[in-house]
């Protein structure tokens, strides 16, 4: 009531609105606050969080906070006052925007912001332009001694540094992908397992630094995590300068071009393209444009925070998401920070990236050029699933409309810029007739693909045209065959493309030419556009020429997607091909259907990336702290091989190993708590409740499945909440993932539950990751990708035992991050095969124990085997059984 009388001042509206359990709530949020006075600053959005960014106490409890919120809010408007406010520029303009747009702090903060002298400029007239750079050459082939090598590894790790033999051995190893190659097609191989701890960064970045320096060209480092990008981003700066002495950057981060900021979208947001909220929320990205180092709004220097205070999906709407970039033809092309990027890499030393961008690149890169050659995928075991979806083909319902989008443009109601093919390419079409009706053929077979409103066509019974009708038969077989017991749940359900009804094949084969009716009009365009550039128009300058460019990469990417769907329709009714897995399925959650797919996976997807990623290559290492199998017997090697696409080369890899040099057995114990029975809600929430409160906070819970973890989170949080230990979880709280994090890792007390993606994604050094509690040992799904790879693999259950295994190192690998820390490892399951327990490190404590004796031994901080018994732990474990 107090809320909805006057605004009120809060900090992060969804979350506390979500706490309290209603759906909307709005006041005078701090957080807003800040990222008006300080965009572009790092600040954890908790009251702890904020007292820090703004050098305030923090409060001791939660019955500070009231007072500290108002001191928060007092020392933001007196940092507007302060003649030395950095983020000044810009911000009285703003402010205009945001008071017309009924921004509630507009009004408290106008009388502190002062008019300027001069009437400030329109940021897109500040923002630098990039500056075109002459090609570099190809690089020198050079040899890398051992001997400079390490010294360039005590170069990095700095004066009277302690020297450790494993990060030694692992540096000289790394050197060695650097070496000329000998063949072509035959790119050095390595293959290095890094422990923790090892200092696996500096040990590649010490060899790399070298031969940048020596070989004057680019090595490429890809990571899996946005959190290894930032510190790989830190620990660059021992090997090079933030710019070199002509002003250019030779470290540069690189993401895919969806993950920046476009000013044209930008700049259609602030001229009426969003009203409301999200108007507002384009004013504060206009702030945050102004002082960021590099445009990036996924996990760069824009608070993660800012777009989930916004709700609707604002910050995707103002990156490139549909490749409806136009180029040379935006009148922003020369500020682009995507084309700066792109320009920067080009004449990087080290381009920071991830598997993905990296894959995507050697796939569909416009610049042969441009390739990376050395390439060290570092979280390299997780380059199998990211070569896994860049090579898959999916042809669904929200891809086919996003096709028709670029092609025809949007639909009524749609606000915004989008324009289709006509529109981009307006010029062409009048000046070549050829070209111009090729874009209408183009654009009349677009009408098949569906439009909105597809899927309740769907659900009613009423597809319109051949795609639609196609979907509506994929939808109906889906429903008719599944046997997973999705449909109950609510979830997901899928069925094997084989022995198919008539009414899917037949659909198929109308749908398959329909495509190839569209994919023609393309192919005949992009010859138009070819011979345009062969014979241009005198009115056709530099930057006409670079839009057909990328207009012509666009269209050779639709009709590859064309084709690729195509000729998985083509499928439907055959025989199966043994390279492939095709199923079709029906995407739903929570009972809520929002997909509908016919999807195709390579049965071993590092095929695929062996040759557009491997082949090309001189010199590639895959490393990683959970690259090889921990299995007692047998070839700890032999998987990490087979995902490592080495194989297909025809190549011998070359494997280092360096051993994590922590303590595991005095620092770690693994707590297997065996009367917790399955599906016991109640029990499993309880336990969870108790470890915390056992462990005061500093626990990271780790699910397999949303449902339970929601399900857990709303039967403790308030518990919990009331004794102080605060519990975040993701798909719970309103937050991204990379802000809970944060929020974990700022207060000791917190507790942290999630899904797959906080596996191997934290990294929480010291006291406040103190726990992890898994609530079951992390069987793979059994879908019907899944079971294909393991027949395939022709050895069983042991599939499915090493992807166990890998789990738990991965999640094990959460707890010891650096030498001081120490903790428990529990696993919540009455059912754990001893064959896994090989899982975690030599030495560490393992028991079988049950609920009580594990919170009596968490609470009182014991760690480690019982050495009067006399027996590894291990042994002991396994005598339990
Ligand atoms: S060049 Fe493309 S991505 Fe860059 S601002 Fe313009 S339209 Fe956006």
């Amino acid at each position: 009531m107090a809320a909805s009388d006057t605004p009120v001042l809060l900090l992060n509206a969804p979350l506390v609105a979500n706490r309290l359990g209603y759906p909307d709530l709005s006041g005078l949020d701090l957080l807003e606050a800040f990222a008006f006075v300080h965009p572009a600053r790092f600040c954890v959005p908790t009251p702890r969080g904020l007292a820090e960014a703004l050098e305030l106490d923090e409060p001791k409890g939660d019955e500070e906070v009231p007072a500290f919120l108002q001191r928060a809010a007092g020392s933001l408007v007196a940092a507007c006052e302060d003649p030395e406010w950095f983020e000044r520029q810009g911000a009285w303009s703003a402010l205009q925007s945001l008071e017309r747009l009924r921004w509630p702090w507009a009004q408290v903060l106008k009388p502190h912001v002062a008019r300027p002298q001069q009437a400030e400029k329109w940021l897109f007239t500040t923002l630098p332009e990039w500056e075109e750079s002459p090609e570099r050459g190809a690089p020198r082939q050079v040899d890398l001694p051992d001997v400079e090598v390490l010294g360039q590894l005590d170069h990095l790790t700095g004066e009277g540094a302690e020297k450790r033999e494993g990060q030694r051995s692992y540096a000289s190893d790394a050197a060695r992908i650097f070496a000329p190659r000998d063949k072509r097609d035959l790119p050095h191989i390595a293959l290095a397992q890094a422990g923790t701890g090892i200092g696996k960064t500096l040990g590649y970045l010490a060899p790399s630094s070298l031969w940048a320096n020596a070989s004057g060209g680019t090595v490429w480092v890809s990571t899996f995590t946005k959190n290894l990008q930032r510190q790989l981003r830190a620990e660059s700066r021992r090997a090079w300068p933030i710019k070199r002495p002509d002003g250019t950057p030779p470290v540069v981060v690189r993401k895919g071009r969806e993950n920046y900021l476009c000013l044209l979208n930008l700049e259609d947001a602030l001229q009426g393209g969003f009203a409301g909220r999200p108007a507002i929320l384009a004013q504060l990205v206009a702030r945050w444009a102004a002082f960021t180092r590099d445009g990036d709004m996924i996990g760069g220097d824009l608070p993660g925070w800012l777009g989930t205070l916004f709700r609707k999906r604002g910050i995707a709407a103002l990156t490139d998401q549909r490749g409806e970039c136009i180029y040379a033809g935006c009148p922003h092309y020369r500020k682009c920070f995507i084309e700066r990027a792109g320009r920067d890499s080009a004449q990087a030393d080290l381009v920071i990236a991830n598997h993905a961008l990296v894959m995507v690149n050697a796939a569909r890169g416009r610049d042969h050029a441009q390739r990376p050659t050395r390439l060290i995928f570092d979280e390299g075991h997780h380059v199998f699933e990211a070569a896994d979806s860049t090579f898959a083909a999916t042809l669904s319902g929200q891809e086919a409309i996003e096709l028709r989008r670029w092609i025809i443009g949007p639909e009524r109601k749609n606000r915004g810029r989008r324009r289709g093919l006509a529109a981009r390419l307006a010029d062409i079409a009048s000046y070549d007739d050829e070209g111009g009706e090729a874009i209408e053929a183009a654009i009349e077979a677009g009408q098949a693909l569906p439009g909105d409103g597809w899927l309740q066509r769907l659900n009613e019974g009423e597809p319109s045209g051949p795609l639609e009708q196609l979907l509506f038969a994929v939808r109906a077989a889906t429903y008719a065959r599944d046997e997973s017991g999705g449909q109950e749940a609510g979830y997901g359900i899928e069925t094997e493309a084989s022995g198919l009804p008539g009414e899917v094949i037949e659909a198929a084969g109308v749908a398959a030419e329909a495509l190839a009716a569209i994919r023609t009009p393309l192919i005949k365009l992009g010859g138009r556009l070819e011979a345009v550039m062969a014979d241009p128009p005198d009115w056709l300058d530099g930057q006409g020429r670079a839009r057909i460019e990328g207009a012509r990469h666009s269209l050779s990417w639709r009709v590859d997607l064309l084709a690729a769907w195509e000729s998985l329709l083509a499928r439907l009714g055959g025989p199966a091909d043994p390279e492939f897995v095709d199923w079709l399925a029906v995407d739903r959650s929570d009972a809520r259907e929002f997909d509908v797919a016919i999807h195709r996976r390579w049965l071993d997807p590092m095929k695929p990336f062996a040759k557009v990623v491997l082949e090309p290559a001189h010199g590639v290492m895959l490393t990683s702290a959970t690259l090889t199998d921990r299995i007692e017997v047998g070839d700890p090697w032999e998987s990490a091989i087979a995902r490592s696409g080495a194989a297909h080369v025809e190549t011998q890899p070359m494997l280092s190993m360096a051993e994590s040099p922590f303590d595991y057995a005095s620092r770690a114990e693994v707590l297997i708590v065996t009367d917790i029975k399955k599906g016991d809600l109640p029990g499993l929430a309880g336990a969870y409740a108790r470890l915390i409160e056992a462990s005061k906070g500093g626990v990271l819970g780790l699910f397999t499945a949303i449902r339970r973890l929601r399900a857990v989170h709303g039967r403790i949080a308030d518990r919990l909440a009331r004794e102080g230990l605060p519990l975040y979880a993701q798909h719970v709280d309103p937050i991204d993932t990379g802000t809970l994090v944060d929020i974990f890792r700022d207060d000791p007390r917190a507790s942290l539950l999630g899904t797959d993606a906080l596996r191997d994604g934290v990294d929480v050094p010291g006291r406040s990751l103190r726990c992890v509690v898994l609530e079951a040992v992390p069987w793979p799904r059994p879908d019907i990708l899944h079971k294909a790879r393991r027949a395939a693999s022709g050895s069983g259950s042991q599939y499915d035992d090493r992807i166990i295994r890998a789990r738990l190192a991965q999640a094990f690998g959460r707890l010891i991050r650096n030498r001081e820390d120490h903790g428990h490892f529990v696993v919540l399951s009455a059912a754990f095969p001893s064959r896994l327990l090989s899982a975690f490190p030599e030495g560490t404590a393992i028991r079988r124990v049950t609920l009580e004796e594990a919170l009596e031994r968490i609470g009182q901080g014991l760690i480690g085997p019982d050495e009067a018994a006399g027996q590894t732990a291990l042994d002991k474990a396994q005598t339990r059984q």
